[in-house]
């Protein structure tokens, strides 16, 4: 969640929206939509809004449809929505509830009412994103963890095959790892675990997928990248972590490359190759890159 929240108001009158937006506009980033379609199309791009206040009665397709149609998309289901109805329509109110709204708010609105259970909704959504970041993270290293790879990796490889592009998945494991442990410690064996991830962090893009699978071994995805761009990318980093010297220490990793082909149906057959690429870079004497 970003410094100020993000709420996006969905009336189709422009008075109702200015009101709620005077009432919120010091503590949150807001944004509105008139319609259902806008609402829908502003709650799926990013950033996403971490609250949504939506009137019942809109033209083109009822506050409820929206509402329904947001908690039926993966991409929009955990943004809560607080219902705007009229005052009085108490079967409304049930029905918003159904919906999967977390509260409602009558009109005409008041304003610590408006502020308090907007506050309320703020505060466990904020709760629900840091319990999310902690479930997807490696604790130690902070990077994604083996759960969360595996929650997302065969979707990334059925896009891959639905929209024929490339995919590289790269296994890479720190070399003679125990022997670091049993000279130096288990606390600097952690410390090299972290200055190596830092390294895997920062020597990738923004949209590579950089995971820490076990103990001392990592799992890369790069997106739209061959083999070839994918092996002088993870030669890169190859030398980079044979000349990082973490904690006074020289250590080397070996790496298993694998581009996704038809053969590949999921996560596990295209982790099986870059398995065994690994393990034939360890046979090989280790530091080193080896494709299958
Ligand atoms: P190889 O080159 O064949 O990979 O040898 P290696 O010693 O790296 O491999 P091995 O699998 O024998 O040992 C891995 C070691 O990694 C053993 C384990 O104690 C250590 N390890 C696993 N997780 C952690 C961790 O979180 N912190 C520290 N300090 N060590 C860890
Ligand atoms: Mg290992
Ligand atoms: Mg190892």
């Amino acid at each position: 969640m970003a410094d100020k929240p993000i709420i996006l108001i969905v009336d189709d009158i422009p008075s109702n929206v200015q009101v709620l937006a005077g009432i919120l506009k010091d503590d949150y980033t807001i944004k509105f939509a008139t319609n259902g379609l806008r609402a829908l199309e502003l709650s799926a791009i990013e950033p996403k809004p971490d609250l949504i206040l939506l009137d019942v009665m809109i033209p083109d397709m009822d506050g409820y449809e929206v509402c329904a149609k947001l908690k039926n998309d993966n991409n929009t289901k955990n943004i809560p929505v607080i219902f705007v109805t009229a005052n009085g329509e108490t079967v409304d109110e049930e029905m918003g509830f159904e919906m999967g709204g977390v509260d409602y708010i009558t009109k005409p609105v008041n304003q610590a009412i408006v502020k308090a259970r907007v506050k309320t909704q703020i505060t466990i959504k904020k709760q629900y994103d840091e319990l999310k970041s902690i479930a997807m993270h490696d604790k130690l290293t902070g990077l994604y963890n083996r759960h969360y790879l595996i929650d997302v990796a065969d979707r990334k490889i059925l896009s891959a095959h639905r929209h024929n592009t490339a995919l590289c998945m790269i296994m890479l494991d720190i070399d003679h790892f125990k022997k670091v442990n049993d000279t130096y410690g288990h606390l600097t064996g952690d410390e090299v675990l972290k200055a190596i991830a830092k390294v895997l962090k920062f020597s990738t893009r923004a949209e590579d997928f950089v995971s820490r699978y076990g103990g001392e071994e990592f799992i890369i995805i790069f997106e739209g990248c061959d083999i070839k761009d994918g092996l002088l990318r993870v030669e890169k980093i190859r030398e980079e972590i044979e000349s990082l010297n973490p904690q006074n220490i020289k250590v080397t990793a070996s790496f298993g490359i694998s581009e996704l082909s038809e053969n590949h149906k999921n996560f596990d057959m295209l982790l099986k190759d870059a398995d065994e690429a690994l393990y034939i870079a360890k046979d090989n004497g280790r530091n080193q890159v080896v494709i299958k």
